[in-house]
């Protein structure tokens, strides 16, 4: 039988069109399978330098350049606390609790540029998504995938979905699962692992009007992503550009807090707001320009991200905290990686398990070492800053900042975090313990 197409997409996000761009510009055919009408909106709005590789190389980075999304040269960290912190050998630590990076410090292969960008969601996906059209894939838009049948045709996967009040089967030799949070596959497959214990929730909106500078490290440098600490354990706010005047705040908290108290979103909001007065008074005075939005029930592994006829990829294949805006750049890589074997499959015309075994263990590694710097990060804080202060590490926690760790092996100071990490919580008498945190993100992918 021959299918519909030769690889089905679930899912028109980043990750989903740009599989689609690098498959289509390989000559296969592709059906992407989007449930909403695009443009829509979507969290996850500031990019890191490792999205650039990608989108030169599907040939849309000159569209992207032309959109007119604000410019993000580089990434920095406030506290609402300056505690005088035992430094333990790092200097930098005497000065100051607040830290920032500028991408210009270091070169990285593949980006010729010293910037990255925050953009609208709605555009951005778009643009992909379109440029995926452009090549060659088919895209079907307001079709909610609903199961996929791998057991009918030994060579064949089955989409049933569903348009409006109709539902409609495709074929295809294999199916890639970019639907995000949604996990269809990994839910169908029973794969999915939510995280017991690092269970956060955000609540955001975009400001017209947000005196930026009012938390900022520096004048000059309003148009970086802001990550401010509330005096609240393990919870913070993202400040990120979306234009010259508005400005996306979003809390992030464990959401157990918000599940005690009883109430509702936007009070959340300003009451944990409030714990930094200039913020909550910078906001006050700005306007907010859309309804409040929640995501939750983020965090969560898959025990398998490919087998015979599948893969995952993006967040469908795993969730990474978005402290460091590293989503969108693990959703493009992911495909990047996965077309490469998906391509050779399609080849050899063998779509089995073995094929993307190259994939699962490249993304394996890039994801851990992405989940245990930011596990690190929750569990010793003090320990980030002061290694970003010193120069010995500076370099190397920016290239993992730029999302720098698909081709390279683990960065070196992560492995001395690690130790340090160990030595602390192995030490009840150690200067830092009393600065460990109490909950620990999962820190190493199941799959
Ligand atoms: C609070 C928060 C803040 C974040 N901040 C950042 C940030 O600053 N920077 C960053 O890079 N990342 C951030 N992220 C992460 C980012 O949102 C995601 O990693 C990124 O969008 C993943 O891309 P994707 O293509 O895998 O999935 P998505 O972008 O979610 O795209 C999936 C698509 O699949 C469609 N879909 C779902 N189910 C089906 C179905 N059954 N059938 C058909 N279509 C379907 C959806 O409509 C959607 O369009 C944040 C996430 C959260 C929760």
């Amino acid at each position: 039988m021959q299918p519909d197409f030769d690889v089905a997409i679930i899912g028109g996000g980043p990750g989903g069109s740009t599989m689609a761009s690098y498959l289509a510009a390989a000559g296969l055919t592709v059906g992407v399978f989007e449930s909403e009408m695009f443009p829509r909106p979507h969290v996850g709005e500031s990019l890191v330098p490792a999205t650039t590789p990608v989108l030169t190389e599907i040939g849309v980075m000159d569209q992207i350049d032309a959109a007119g999304f604000a410019k993000k040269y580089g990434a920095a960290w406030t506290s609402a606390e300056s505690r005088n912190v035992p430094h333990n050998g790092f200097a930098g630590l005497d000065h100051d609790w607040s830290a920032e990076v500028m991408f210009v410090e270091r070169d990285q292969p593949g980006v010729e540029r010293d910037y990255t960008y925050h953009v609208d969601r709605s555009k951005f996906d778009l643009i992909l998504l379109k440029h995926a059209e452009t090549l060659g894939a088919n895209v079907f838009s307001g079709a909610r995938v609903l199961k996929v049948d791998f057991d009918s045709d030994p060579d064949i996967v089955t989409l049933n979905c569903r348009f409006g009040p109709r539902t409609v089967d495709f074929t295809a030799r294999m199916v890639v699962d970019a639907s995000g949070r949604q996990t269809t596959l990994g839910r169908q497959l029973k794969f999915k692992v939510p995280d017991p214990v690092f269970n956060q929730y955000a609540i955001h909106s975009w400001f017209e009007g947000l005196d930026r500078s009012a938390l900022s490290v520096a004048a000059e440098k309003t148009d970086y992503i802001y990550v401010h600490f509330l005096p609240i354990e393990d919870t913070w706010v993202w400040q990120i550009p979306i234009t010259d005047t508005i400005t996306s705040v979003g809390v992030v908290t464990q959401k157990s807090r918000i599940a005690a108290s009883g109430k509702d979103r936007e009070q959340h909001f300003w009451d944990f707001v409030a714990s930094r007065p200039e913020l909550f008074d910078a906001l006050k005075q700005s306007e907010r320009v859309k309804p409040f939005k929640t995501e939750g029930d983020y965090s969560y592994s898959m025990k398998q991200i490919c087998g015979d006829r599948f893969v995952l990829i993006g967040d469908a294949a795993r969730f990474v905290d978005p402290i460091f805006s590293s989503g969108v750049s693990v959703a493009l890589n992911s495909a990047r990686l996965a077309a490469k074997d998906i391509i050779a499959a399609h080849e050899a015309g063998d779509f089995s398990r073995e094929r993307f075994a190259p994939f699962e263990s490249k993304l394996r590694r890039a994801v851990t070492n992405w989940c245990e710097f930011i596990s690190i990060y929750y569990r010793l804080n003090v320990l980030f800053t002061a290694f970003v202060q010193d120069p010995r590490y500076r370099i190397d926690v920016l290239k993992m900042l730029q999302g720098d760790f698909y081709d390279d092996e683990e960065p070196k100071a992560l492995q001395a975090m690690r130790e340090i990490v160990t030595a602390v919580e192995n030490d009840p008498e150690h200067l830092w313990h009393p600065y460990l945190g109490t909950i620990r993100a999962l820190n190493t992918p199941t799959f």
